[in-house]
């Protein structure tokens, strides 16, 4: 990524895969960014620093999940 891509992206994000439990909300919220596996559907981080475009859908994504897994740093 060039240097000007760096600069617009958004926090970077954190999941506690040991707190998630599937709900699955953040996957419809920022599919660009999570996925949930397929064997336990818990959470997965496709991309932690996603650009600043998907600033939006992952702070709701943040809000969305029901048990605190998510964080941004
Ligand atoms: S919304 Fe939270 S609990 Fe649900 S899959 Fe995503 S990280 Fe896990």
């Amino acid at each position: 990524m060039s240097l000007a891509g760096r600069a617009s992206e958004a926090a970077a994000i954190s999941a506690a895969r040991h707190r998630c439990v599937g709900a699955g909300q953040c996957v419809l919220a920022a599919p660009a960014v999570f996925d949930q596996d397929e064997e336990e559907g818990l959470v997965l981080v496709l991309d932690e620093k996603p650009p600043a475009s998907q600033s939006d859908a992952v702070r709701a994504a943040v809000r969305a999940c029901p048990s605190g897994a998510l964080a941004l740093r």
